[in-house]
């Protein structure tokens, strides 16, 4: 049997960028998981000789499409939507969509890439993909929001299904935009089916989906302050975004004792340093989804914060920070900054928003440190969760849904102890290479026993 020559770290980073010309987002994520596996295959020959990790990196399929929609001025507009189905070795594709004007291939693919780990990391059986569009939503009404959201369906549908490709919701996508894209599968389809989650209650959605990602985010850090018998109870949070991940993190670090000092969006943070009460951050929601306002106008409504405009909050002194925004929006000198100011503990509430050179300090200051994969895993479980509903044609109860949660965020933290021990190191736990590790350990596994496909 011909043997695979064993390809080393660095060439096989070469070669992930010279396959991916011009997409650095996906170079940095396969990078900082490679990092990770290289080290735990080492001494494992069948997952060289099957090449799987090279093979992980490759996404099964990538779909490009035109979307045409007319806006409320009778203008034709073109966008370029997107499905990047990763891999489907542990079930069927499974990732949001985002509507946002920076959606690239490249962004895609990097969300879809680590969609597969995390999906994995669930113990539920969903295999990774993301989808999106280059279309702002921001400033159009609902009629071209609908219009739109009908077109990029259209194409969607074919290559989607409840057993094949689910999506939901991410950054520009929520409640509205999933009821459209529901409504249109159902209209050319003809079947109603678990195709999306992060649906309407009324028609099929589950309860906690819109709570999960940031309630998840917060259970996780609990769980990795309990190994240093600390509690949130009494810690000053530091949050960056205003949308669905960043408000449900700051009510639930309020709702355990905390104090949430900062929220942002793209135009800058708003620094409270009375603490953003449940109040406030009930304010913050109707502003940001229902009026579609800014964070800027807290300090209007709430004279005790100023506004920084252009900047983020990692300079705003804290025990706990959770970036809930977007990715890359916590660069090497900020988490020097938050490493310094004394910060104990990170949360990723939103994908990869830490850079490489963050994640290093992060690991080398010895800090509490939860990447994306793992921390903010609790709305895709919950999006699982909403799928086997779906499945059974029932709906589960609140109470059952917010103990699953817990324990599915309680499994993966557990995992990322098992595998993110550092040798001669006791008692520090690399969040990242566990996440790592145990993600792919469960699909490399299921890859295996498919032979070479
Ligand atoms: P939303 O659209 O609800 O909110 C996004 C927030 O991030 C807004 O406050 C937005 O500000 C801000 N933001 C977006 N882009 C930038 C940017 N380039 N610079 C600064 N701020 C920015 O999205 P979500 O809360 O759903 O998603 C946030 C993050 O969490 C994303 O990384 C997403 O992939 C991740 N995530 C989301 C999950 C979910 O269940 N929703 C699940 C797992 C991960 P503005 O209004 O100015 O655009």
């Amino acid at each position: 049997m011909a043997v695979t020559d064993h390809v080393d770290l660095p060439t096989f980073i070469e070669g992930v960028k010279k396959r991916n010309p011009g997409q650095p987002e996906f170079v940095q994520a396969v990078q900082e998981v490679a990092e990770d596996i290289y080290d735990f295959i080492e001494d494992k020959e069948q997952y060289h000789s099957e090449q799987i990790l090279r093979r992980i990196a490759e996404p099964d399929r990538i779909i490009s499409f035109r979307v045409c929609w007319e806006d409320d001025k009778g203008n034709v507009r073109v966008q370029r939507g997107y499905r990047v189905q990763n891999n489907n070795a542990i079930g069927p594709y499974k990732g949001g969509i985002r509507f946002h004007p920076s959606v690239t291939e490249s962004v895609l693919k990097f969300l879809a890439f680590e969609q597969t780990f995390k999906n994995a990391l669930t113990g539920l059986p969903m295999g990774g993909g993301k989808g999106g569009a280059n279309f702002n939503p921001k400033g159009k009404s609902d009629r071209e929001v609908m219009r739109f959201c009908q077109s990029f369906m259209t194409e969607l549908y074919r290559h989607v299904g409840a057993d094949v490709d689910v999506p939901a919701g991410d950054i520009g996508v929520g409640g509205r935009e999933i009821g459209y894209m529901f409504g249109q599968y159902k209209r050319i389809t003809n079947q109603f089916t678990g195709v999306l989650t992060g649906k309407g209650l009324e028609y099929g959605g589950s309860l906690i989906r819109p709570e999960a990602t940031g309630y998840g985010a917060v259970y996780f850090l609990r769980n990795m302050l309990k190994t240093q018998h600390e509690d949130i109870e009494g810690k000053t949070a530091v949050i960056s975004g205003s949308g669905n991940v960043a408000t449900h993190a700051a009510e639930k670090i309020v709702q355990l004792g905390g104090k949430v000092v900062t929220l942002s969006d793209s135009g800058g943070f708003i620094h409270d340093p009375e603490g953003i009460t449940q109040e406030k951050i009930d304010w913050v929601k109707a502003h940001k989804t229902r009026r579609r306002g800014r964070i800027q106008d807290y300090c209007d409504e709430y004279k005790s914060a100023t506004f920084h405009a252009g900047k983020t909050p990692w300079g705003v002194p804290c025990d706990l920070a959770l970036p809930c925004a977007t990715q890359n929006e916590l660069l090497g000198e900020d988490a020097r900054t938050l490493v310094a100011n004394g910060c104990r503990a990170v949360s990723e509430g939103a994908n990869m928003p830490t850079d490489l050179e963050g994640v290093h300090v992060f690991k080398d200051a010895r800090i509490l440190y939860a990447p994306g994969k793992a921390a903010n895993a609790g709305g895709v479980a919950v999006s699982g969760l909403e799928m086997s509903q779906n499945s059974e044609r029932r709906s589960w109860k609140e109470s059952e849904l917010q103990q699953l949660l817990l324990d599915i965020m309680e499994g993966i933290h557990s995992s990322c102890l098992t595998y993110g021990g550092i040798a001669g190191e006791k008692g520090y736990t690399d969040y990242v290479r566990g996440a790592n590790i145990a993600g792919f350990k469960k699909v490399a596994d299921a890859m295996l026993a498919y032979g070479v496909v």
